[in-house]
Protein backbone atom coordinates (compact mmCIF):
# COMPACT_ATOMS: atom_id res chain seq x y z
CA UNK A 1 0.00 0.00 0.00
CA UNK A 2 1.37 3.47 -0.95
CA UNK A 3 2.21 6.09 1.89
CA UNK A 4 -0.60 8.19 1.04
CA UNK A 5 -3.05 5.40 1.25
CA UNK A 6 -1.48 3.88 4.17
CA UNK A 7 -1.94 8.14 6.09
CA UNK A 8 -5.68 8.36 5.21
CA UNK A 9 -6.22 4.74 6.78
CA UNK A 10 -3.84 5.60 9.76
CA UNK A 11 -6.51 8.28 11.54
CA UNK A 12 -9.44 6.45 13.35
CA UNK A 13 -12.82 6.95 12.69
CA UNK A 14 -14.04 7.37 15.73
CA UNK A 15 -15.09 4.09 17.89
CA UNK A 16 -17.37 5.43 19.52
CA UNK A 17 -19.74 7.17 17.05
CA UNK A 18 -18.55 6.26 13.62
CA UNK A 19 -17.39 10.21 13.07
CA UNK A 20 -15.16 10.07 10.15
CA UNK A 21 -13.29 13.31 11.74
CA UNK A 22 -11.27 12.33 14.74
CA UNK A 23 -13.74 14.79 17.17
CA UNK A 24 -11.70 17.44 18.98
CA UNK A 25 -11.87 16.68 22.67
CA UNK A 26 -11.95 20.48 23.84
CA UNK A 27 -11.66 19.38 28.11
CA UNK A 28 -9.28 20.56 30.28
CA UNK A 29 -10.14 17.40 32.69
CA UNK A 30 -11.49 14.27 32.53
CA UNK A 31 -13.63 12.28 35.08
CA UNK A 32 -12.32 9.35 37.38
CA UNK A 33 -14.04 6.40 38.03
CA UNK A 34 -11.59 6.31 41.41
CA UNK A 35 -8.70 7.74 42.11
CA UNK A 36 -6.10 7.37 39.35
CA UNK A 37 -8.97 5.22 37.86
CA UNK A 38 -10.12 6.78 34.39
CA UNK A 39 -10.21 5.91 30.82
CA UNK A 40 -6.32 7.07 29.70
CA UNK A 41 -6.52 10.91 30.43
CA UNK A 42 -6.52 12.60 33.62
CA UNK A 43 -5.44 15.98 32.69
CA UNK A 44 -4.91 17.61 28.94
CA UNK A 45 -1.78 19.19 30.00
CA UNK A 46 -0.52 15.07 30.04
CA UNK A 47 -2.73 13.95 27.14
CA UNK A 48 -5.81 15.10 25.47
CA UNK A 49 -7.69 11.96 22.86
CA UNK A 50 -7.04 14.45 19.30
CA UNK A 51 -3.63 15.55 20.48
CA UNK A 52 -2.99 12.05 21.19
CA UNK A 53 -4.52 11.06 17.59
CA UNK A 54 -2.22 13.50 16.25
CA UNK A 55 0.95 11.93 17.61
CA UNK A 56 0.26 8.49 16.98
CA UNK A 57 -0.45 9.82 13.08
CA UNK A 58 2.91 11.56 13.34
CA UNK A 59 4.57 8.80 14.28
CA UNK A 60 3.45 6.53 11.93
CA UNK A 61 4.36 8.99 9.48
CA UNK A 62 8.13 9.30 10.55
CA UNK A 63 8.45 5.60 11.18
CA UNK A 64 9.15 6.69 14.90
CA UNK A 65 7.85 4.98 18.35
CA UNK A 66 7.08 7.98 19.94
CA UNK A 67 5.25 11.05 18.94
CA UNK A 68 4.52 14.47 20.40
CA UNK A 69 3.11 17.71 19.67
CA UNK A 70 3.75 20.78 20.30
CA UNK A 71 2.35 24.43 20.75
CA UNK A 72 5.21 25.26 18.25
CA UNK A 73 8.35 24.19 16.25
CA UNK A 74 10.42 25.92 18.64
CA UNK A 75 8.52 24.38 21.36
CA UNK A 76 9.31 21.10 19.60
CA UNK A 77 13.16 22.28 19.56
CA UNK A 78 13.57 23.44 23.04
CA UNK A 79 12.37 19.81 24.28
CA UNK A 80 15.15 17.93 22.67
CA UNK A 81 17.46 20.43 23.73
CA UNK A 82 16.48 19.82 27.68
CA UNK A 83 17.84 15.97 26.74
CA UNK A 84 21.57 17.98 27.24
CA UNK A 85 23.30 19.01 30.23
CA UNK A 86 25.68 21.56 31.12
CA UNK A 87 28.78 21.20 29.77
CA UNK A 88 27.51 19.11 26.52
CA UNK A 89 28.07 20.24 23.30
CA UNK A 90 25.80 20.45 19.86
CA UNK A 91 26.82 20.61 16.56
CA UNK A 92 24.72 22.43 14.48
CA UNK A 93 24.05 23.07 10.48
CA UNK A 94 25.43 26.60 10.26
CA UNK A 95 22.44 28.30 8.61
CA UNK A 96 20.23 26.88 10.74
CA UNK A 97 16.69 28.52 11.02
CA UNK A 98 17.11 31.81 13.01
CA UNK A 99 15.03 31.06 15.69
CA UNK A 100 16.84 27.62 16.62
CA UNK A 101 19.77 30.19 16.70
CA UNK A 102 18.02 32.27 19.30
CA UNK A 103 17.20 29.27 21.43
CA UNK A 104 20.92 27.96 20.97
CA UNK A 105 22.71 30.96 21.41
CA UNK A 106 20.69 33.36 23.39
CA UNK A 107 18.92 30.71 26.12
CA UNK A 108 20.83 27.49 25.84
CA UNK A 109 24.25 29.04 26.30
CA UNK A 110 23.02 30.14 29.59
CA UNK A 111 22.85 26.91 31.04
CA UNK A 112 26.20 26.33 29.46
CA UNK A 113 25.23 24.37 26.61
CA UNK A 114 27.75 25.18 23.69
CA UNK A 115 26.89 24.76 20.07
CA UNK A 116 29.40 24.50 17.10
CA UNK A 117 27.84 25.58 13.61
CA UNK A 118 29.66 24.36 10.55
CA UNK A 119 28.72 23.17 7.20
CA UNK A 120 26.74 20.17 7.52
CA UNK A 121 26.57 19.08 3.71
CA UNK A 122 30.81 19.08 4.09
CA UNK A 123 31.23 15.93 6.02
CA UNK A 124 34.72 16.45 7.16
CA UNK A 125 33.67 19.56 8.65
CA UNK A 126 30.87 17.80 10.89
CA UNK A 127 33.48 14.79 11.90
CA UNK A 128 36.15 17.97 13.04
CA UNK A 129 33.53 19.58 15.21
CA UNK A 130 32.87 16.70 17.01
CA UNK A 131 34.64 16.71 20.80
CA UNK A 132 34.28 13.83 23.78
CA UNK A 133 31.25 16.26 24.81
CA UNK A 134 29.22 16.46 21.71
CA UNK A 135 26.28 14.74 23.00
CA UNK A 136 23.88 16.11 19.63
CA UNK A 137 23.94 16.87 15.69
CA UNK A 138 21.22 19.12 14.70
CA UNK A 139 20.54 18.87 10.86
CA UNK A 140 18.31 21.23 8.37
CA UNK A 141 18.47 19.27 5.05
CA UNK A 142 17.80 21.26 2.63
CA UNK A 143 18.73 24.30 5.06
CA UNK A 144 16.81 27.54 4.36
CA UNK A 145 17.40 29.69 2.04
CA UNK A 146 19.87 28.07 0.34
CA UNK A 147 18.77 24.84 0.05
CA UNK A 148 21.75 23.17 0.95
CA UNK A 149 21.68 19.20 1.35
CA UNK A 150 23.62 17.13 4.14
CA UNK A 151 24.22 13.29 4.13
CA UNK A 152 21.53 12.08 6.85
CA UNK A 153 22.72 8.48 6.75
CA UNK A 154 26.28 9.66 6.77
CA UNK A 155 25.76 12.42 9.29
CA UNK A 156 23.76 8.94 11.22
CA UNK A 157 26.52 6.67 10.97
CA UNK A 158 29.34 9.76 12.35
CA UNK A 159 27.30 10.38 15.11
CA UNK A 160 26.49 6.78 16.01
CA UNK A 161 30.02 5.96 16.01
CA UNK A 162 30.97 9.27 18.91
CA UNK A 163 27.54 7.76 20.32
CA UNK A 164 25.89 11.25 20.22
CA UNK A 165 22.24 11.87 18.94
CA UNK A 166 21.10 12.71 15.84
CA UNK A 167 18.04 15.47 15.34
CA UNK A 168 16.88 16.26 11.79
CA UNK A 169 14.46 19.49 11.53
CA UNK A 170 12.72 17.77 8.86
CA UNK A 171 10.50 20.74 8.31
CA UNK A 172 10.96 21.49 4.55
CA UNK A 173 11.35 18.18 3.22
CA UNK A 174 8.08 16.94 5.31
CA UNK A 175 7.95 13.00 5.92
CA UNK A 176 6.07 12.86 2.25
CA UNK A 177 9.55 13.24 0.81
CA UNK A 178 12.34 12.39 3.37
CA UNK A 179 12.44 10.14 6.44
CA UNK A 180 15.64 11.05 8.60
CA UNK A 181 14.63 8.03 11.47
CA UNK A 182 14.59 5.45 8.26
CA UNK A 183 18.20 6.89 7.40
CA UNK A 184 19.49 6.43 11.38
CA UNK A 185 18.29 9.72 12.96
CA UNK A 186 17.07 9.27 16.54
CA UNK A 187 15.08 12.11 16.18
CA UNK A 188 13.10 14.23 13.96
CA UNK A 189 11.30 17.76 14.72
CA UNK A 190 8.58 19.41 12.57
CA UNK A 191 7.48 23.26 12.53
CA UNK A 192 4.19 21.52 12.19
CA UNK A 193 3.45 25.12 10.96
CA UNK A 194 4.24 24.89 7.62
CA UNK A 195 3.98 21.64 5.02
CA UNK A 196 2.37 19.52 7.81
CA UNK A 197 -0.57 22.15 8.51
CA UNK A 198 0.30 23.33 4.78
CA UNK A 199 -2.77 25.79 5.22
CA UNK A 200 -1.15 28.55 7.14
CA UNK A 201 -3.46 28.50 9.95
CA UNK A 202 -1.83 27.20 12.75
CA UNK A 203 1.25 27.50 15.00
CA UNK A 204 1.93 23.86 15.68
CA UNK A 205 5.21 21.28 16.40
CA UNK A 206 6.01 17.80 16.82
CA UNK A 207 9.00 15.71 17.73
CA UNK A 208 9.18 11.85 16.72
CA UNK A 209 11.72 9.87 18.80
CA UNK A 210 12.81 6.53 16.66
CA UNK A 211 12.78 4.52 20.27
CA UNK A 212 10.58 4.74 22.89
CA UNK A 213 13.47 5.55 25.59
CA UNK A 214 14.52 9.16 24.57
CA UNK A 215 10.55 9.28 23.60
CA UNK A 216 9.31 8.82 26.70
CA UNK A 217 12.12 11.37 27.94
CA UNK A 218 10.60 13.69 25.64
CA UNK A 219 7.52 13.09 26.42
CA UNK A 220 8.20 13.44 30.16
CA UNK A 221 9.63 16.89 29.26
CA UNK A 222 6.32 17.68 27.48
CA UNK A 223 4.01 17.55 30.34
CA UNK A 224 6.85 19.02 32.66
CA UNK A 225 7.45 22.18 31.18
CA UNK A 226 3.87 22.72 29.34
CA UNK A 227 4.20 23.78 25.62
CA UNK A 228 1.69 21.11 24.65
CA UNK A 229 -0.80 21.70 21.14
CA UNK A 230 -4.00 22.77 21.66
CA UNK A 231 -6.97 19.74 20.83
CA UNK A 232 -8.49 22.35 18.16
CA UNK A 233 -4.95 22.75 16.78
CA UNK A 234 -4.34 19.20 17.06
CA UNK A 235 -7.45 18.57 14.97
CA UNK A 236 -6.24 21.57 12.60
CA UNK A 237 -3.06 19.75 12.48
CA UNK A 238 -4.19 16.07 11.39
CA UNK A 239 -6.94 18.18 8.95
CA UNK A 240 -3.58 19.41 7.36
CA UNK A 241 -1.87 16.42 7.07
CA UNK A 242 -4.80 14.46 5.81
CA UNK A 243 -3.60 16.11 2.46
CA UNK A 244 0.26 16.01 2.62
CA UNK A 245 1.12 13.60 0.27
CA UNK A 246 -1.54 15.34 -2.92
CA UNK A 247 -0.12 18.71 -1.39
CA UNK A 248 3.50 18.31 -1.45
CA UNK A 249 3.48 16.28 -4.86
CA UNK A 250 1.92 19.57 -6.51
CA UNK A 251 4.78 21.68 -4.45
CA UNK A 252 7.50 19.52 -6.17
CA UNK A 253 6.02 19.93 -9.22
CA UNK A 254 5.18 23.46 -9.62
CA UNK A 255 9.03 24.37 -8.09
CA UNK A 256 10.68 22.20 -10.30
CA UNK A 257 9.10 24.41 -13.09
CA UNK A 258 9.80 27.54 -11.43
CA UNK A 259 13.33 26.77 -10.75
CA UNK A 260 13.69 25.67 -14.40
CA UNK A 261 11.92 29.08 -15.37
CA UNK A 262 14.29 31.08 -13.22
CA UNK A 263 17.77 29.42 -14.23
CA UNK A 264 17.35 30.58 -18.06
CA UNK A 265 15.94 34.31 -17.07
CA UNK A 266 18.75 36.39 -18.32
CA UNK A 267 17.70 38.93 -14.80
CA UNK A 268 18.61 35.67 -12.50
CA UNK A 269 22.49 35.01 -11.31
CA UNK A 270 22.23 31.80 -9.21
CA UNK A 271 19.12 29.25 -8.71
CA UNK A 272 19.45 27.35 -6.15
CA UNK A 273 17.10 24.51 -5.72
CA UNK A 274 17.98 20.53 -4.92
CA UNK A 275 16.07 19.07 -8.04
CA UNK A 276 18.13 20.81 -10.35
CA UNK A 277 21.20 19.10 -11.81
CA UNK A 278 23.16 22.11 -11.14
CA UNK A 279 22.40 21.98 -7.55
CA UNK A 280 26.10 20.92 -6.11
CA UNK A 281 24.33 18.03 -4.28
CA UNK A 282 21.53 16.74 -6.33
CA UNK A 283 22.74 13.16 -6.36
CA UNK A 284 22.18 13.56 -2.25
CA UNK A 285 19.22 14.60 -2.26
CA UNK A 286 17.76 11.94 -5.14
CA UNK A 287 19.45 9.13 -2.96
CA UNK A 288 17.59 10.04 0.22
CA UNK A 289 14.22 11.56 -0.94
CA UNK A 290 11.26 11.09 -2.62
CA UNK A 291 11.13 14.77 -3.95
CA UNK A 292 12.75 18.44 -4.02
CA UNK A 293 10.03 20.96 -2.20
CA UNK A 294 8.46 23.67 -2.84
CA UNK A 295 10.91 26.24 -1.55
CA UNK A 296 13.09 27.87 -4.38
CA UNK A 297 15.77 30.52 -3.73
CA UNK A 298 17.53 33.02 -6.49
CA UNK A 299 19.85 35.46 -6.68
CA UNK A 300 19.26 38.49 -9.45
CA UNK A 301 22.10 39.46 -11.69
CA UNK A 302 21.63 42.94 -10.26
CA UNK A 303 22.94 42.07 -6.94
CA UNK A 304 21.79 44.82 -4.94
CA UNK A 305 19.32 44.88 -2.07
CA UNK A 306 17.01 47.74 -4.50
CA UNK A 307 16.63 45.34 -6.74
CA UNK A 308 15.58 42.56 -4.69
CA UNK A 309 13.04 44.44 -2.73
CA UNK A 310 11.73 45.83 -5.72
CA UNK A 311 11.05 42.48 -7.12
CA UNK A 312 9.45 41.46 -3.70
CA UNK A 313 7.00 43.75 -3.62
CA UNK A 314 5.77 43.61 -7.43
CA UNK A 315 4.78 40.21 -7.60
CA UNK A 316 0.88 39.35 -7.34
CA UNK A 317 0.48 35.94 -6.73
CA UNK A 318 3.00 35.27 -4.45
CA UNK A 319 2.68 37.26 -1.22
CA UNK A 320 5.28 38.97 0.93
CA UNK A 321 5.67 37.25 3.75
CA UNK A 322 7.45 35.06 6.57
CA UNK A 323 6.78 31.44 6.41
CA UNK A 324 6.68 28.84 4.15
CA UNK A 325 4.44 25.35 3.02
CA UNK A 326 1.05 26.64 2.74
CA UNK A 327 -1.50 26.41 -0.35
CA UNK A 328 -1.09 30.43 -0.71
CA UNK A 329 2.69 30.82 -2.76
CA UNK A 330 4.98 33.50 -0.54
CA UNK A 331 8.08 35.60 -1.18
CA UNK A 332 10.96 36.72 1.16
CA UNK A 333 13.58 38.66 1.15
CA UNK A 334 15.82 37.08 3.66
CA UNK A 335 18.26 39.46 4.11
CA UNK A 336 15.63 42.24 5.37
CA UNK A 337 13.58 39.66 6.88
CA UNK A 338 15.03 36.15 8.35
CA UNK A 339 18.33 36.85 8.21
CA UNK A 340 18.18 40.39 9.05
CA UNK A 341 19.86 39.96 13.07
CA UNK A 342 22.81 38.10 10.95
CA UNK A 343 25.77 41.00 10.74
CA UNK A 344 26.32 41.47 6.66
CA UNK A 345 29.58 40.20 6.19
CA UNK A 346 28.35 36.44 8.05
CA UNK A 347 25.39 36.59 5.92
CA UNK A 348 27.03 37.01 2.72
CA UNK A 349 29.58 34.33 3.34
CA UNK A 350 26.78 32.13 4.15
CA UNK A 351 25.02 32.34 0.58
CA UNK A 352 22.78 35.38 1.08
CA UNK A 353 23.33 37.77 -0.98
CA UNK A 354 22.10 40.87 -1.03
CA UNK A 355 19.50 40.54 -4.05
CA UNK A 356 18.42 36.55 -2.74
CA UNK A 357 14.80 36.41 -2.86
CA UNK A 358 13.19 33.09 -1.57
CA UNK A 359 9.86 31.66 -2.84
CA UNK A 360 7.83 29.22 -1.12
CA UNK A 361 5.80 27.55 -4.36
CA UNK A 362 2.39 27.19 -3.29
CA UNK A 363 -0.64 25.40 -5.22
CA UNK A 364 -1.58 27.53 -7.44
CA UNK A 365 -1.54 27.06 -10.95
CA UNK A 366 1.97 26.45 -12.32
CA UNK A 367 1.39 28.52 -15.34
CA UNK A 368 0.02 31.37 -13.47
CA UNK A 369 3.06 31.16 -10.99
CA UNK A 370 5.07 31.44 -14.14
CA UNK A 371 3.59 34.29 -15.68
CA UNK A 372 3.52 36.46 -11.88
CA UNK A 373 6.99 36.02 -12.18
CA UNK A 374 7.54 36.85 -15.66
CA UNK A 375 5.57 40.21 -15.43
CA UNK A 376 7.75 41.36 -11.85
CA UNK A 377 10.89 40.80 -13.96
CA UNK A 378 9.34 42.77 -16.63
CA UNK A 379 8.18 45.38 -14.26
CA UNK A 380 12.21 45.58 -12.89
CA UNK A 381 13.49 45.69 -16.06
CA UNK A 382 11.73 48.45 -17.12
CA UNK A 383 12.56 50.20 -14.09
CA UNK A 384 16.55 49.77 -14.82
CA UNK A 385 16.03 50.94 -18.58
CA UNK A 386 14.45 54.04 -16.90
CA UNK A 387 17.04 54.43 -14.18
CA UNK A 388 19.48 54.23 -16.83
CA UNK A 389 17.64 56.88 -19.07
CA UNK A 390 17.61 59.22 -16.41
CA UNK A 391 21.64 59.01 -15.45
CA UNK A 392 22.36 59.19 -19.43
CA UNK A 393 20.75 62.26 -19.97
C1 LIG B 1 9.36 27.85 11.08
C2 LIG B 1 10.48 26.93 11.41
C3 LIG B 1 10.75 26.57 12.74
C4 LIG B 1 10.00 27.17 13.92
O1 LIG B 1 8.68 26.76 13.95
P1 LIG B 1 7.49 27.62 14.64
O2 LIG B 1 6.32 26.77 14.42
O3 LIG B 1 7.46 28.94 13.94
O4 LIG B 1 7.87 27.77 16.08
C5 LIG B 1 11.76 25.66 12.97
N1 LIG B 1 12.49 25.14 11.96
C6 LIG B 1 12.26 25.47 10.68
C7 LIG B 1 13.10 24.86 9.61
C8 LIG B 1 11.25 26.38 10.35
O5 LIG B 1 11.06 26.72 9.07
Amino acid sequence: MSNATQLIHNIPVDPLTGAVSVPIYQTSTFVQEAPGVNKGYDYTRSGNPTRAALEQLVAQLENGAVGLAFASGLAAIDAVIKLLHSGDEIIAVDDIYGGAFRLFDKVYQQYGVKVNYVDCSNLEQVFNAITPRTKLIWLETPTNPTLKIADIKAVAKLAEAHRCLLCVDNTFASPALQQPLSLGADIVVHSATKYLGGHSDVIAGVVVAREREIGERLKFFQNACGAVLSPFDSWLTIRGIETLFLRVKQHCASALAVAQFLETHPEVDKVFYPGLASHPHHDIARKQSKGFGGIVSFTLKDDTEQAAVSFVTHTKLFKLAESLGGIKSLVAHPANMTHKSIPAEKRRAAGVSDSLIRLSVGLEETEDLINDLEATFRHIEKNRKEKQQVINA
